[in-house]
């Protein structure tokens, strides 16, 4: 039944031994979220973004990890749908939230970054829509000593699906804070223009599936331009996702985008390695 409602109304499903191994996993997952979060088991990692105007490393986006204790360091996917089913993803979001901001003030102290240095941290509908959000934005940034202009938050489309005024109340109020809002995952979904027109956003990210599939499909390069020349038009900032070669690179620096990430420049990575691609800016320099 899971199955069939999984795939979307109407379906059916045929039973599979494997669907049950893969609800008891998931189910022992689901069991462990709640010492997890109390035993802090949970990492950020760190992925550098970089800025085309000043050729620099700009910030970076903090991703979560799960240290499970047996079966190694998880990625999102493997966990993050499970907390979506267990009404822990505020008390998560809040600790995603509270740990990227106290990366960040640790590393104004020890690096003395101005407000054009970013921390970009991704926030689901779960955590947006929640009473206690604006207090919790509130309490981690002044507990931490951040300077909110370097908080960046990503958002994708389902926060605004259903809930478009409610969330245009909440991002102006976020604004007002000098938070910056981007819209994730640019190009996938509906990627409805009225939201770009309608809610205060500041910046896009295109989608990773489009610069890598610049070899292979010519009307995704089309479509790219197109989006760059439309934030242009809307005076957004917008960022390719998913660079992972020198030409996509190149490619996506002609196209005239003003920020990049990717597997190019470097995976996420752990704070302590963070801190050292920091102190290197050769390596951002010897780059361009
Ligand atoms: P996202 O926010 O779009 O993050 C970018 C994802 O693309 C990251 O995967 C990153 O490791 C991966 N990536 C970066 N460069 C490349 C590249 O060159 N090639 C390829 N193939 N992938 C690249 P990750 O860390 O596994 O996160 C996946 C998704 O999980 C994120 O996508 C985001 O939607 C979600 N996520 C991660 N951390 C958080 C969090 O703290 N809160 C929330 N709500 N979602 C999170
Ligand atoms: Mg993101
Ligand atoms: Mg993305």
């Amino acid at each position: 039944m899971y199955e069939a409602k999984h795939q979307g109304p109407g379906n059916i499903a045929l039973f599979h031994p494997s669907m049950r191994s893969k609800r008891e996993s998931q189910a022992e997952l689901k069991a462990s979220l709640y010492q997890a979060l109390e035993q802090e088991e949970f990492v950020l990692y760190y992925q550098p973004l970089i800025d085309f105007s000043s050729q620099s490393l700009k910030g970076f986006e903090a991703l979560i990890r799960w240290q499970h204790p047996q079966r190694g360091l998880l990625a999102p996917i493997e966990f993050l749908p499970v907390v979506a089913t267990s009404h822990l993803m505020p008390a998560l979001e809040n600790w995603i939230f509270k740990e990227a901001c106290h990366q960040m003030s640790q590393w104004n102290q020890e690096f003395d970054f101005n407000k054009a240095f970013k921390m970009n941290i991704n926030i689901s509908p779960d955590f947006l829509l929640h009473p206690n959000f604006i207090n919790n934005v509130n309490l981690a940034i002044s507990e931490s000593g951040v300077n909110p202009e370097q908080i960046c938050l990503e958002l994708t489309e389902n926060s605004f699906i259903g809930h478009s005024s409610d969330v245009e109340t909440l991002l102006l109020t976020i604004k007002r804070l000098g938070i910056s809002i981007a819209l994730d995952d640019f190009g996938t979904g509906y990627s409805s223009l009225s939201y770009l027109h309608r809610l205060p956003i500041d910046k896009i990210k295109i989608d990773q599936s489009f610069v890598q599939s610049f070899d292979s499909s010519s009307s995704l390069v089309g479509i790219t331009r197109g989006i760059i020349s439309l934030a242009r038009q809307l005076e957004l900032n917008v960022t390719a996702e998913g660079v992972e070669t020198l030409e996509q690179f190149r490619q996506v620096q002609e196209f005239g985008c003003d920020n990049a990430q990717g597997y190019f420049f470097s995976h996420p990575v752990p704070g302590v390695e963070a801190k050292q691609l920091i102190e290197n800016p050769e390596f951002w320099e010897n780059l361009f």
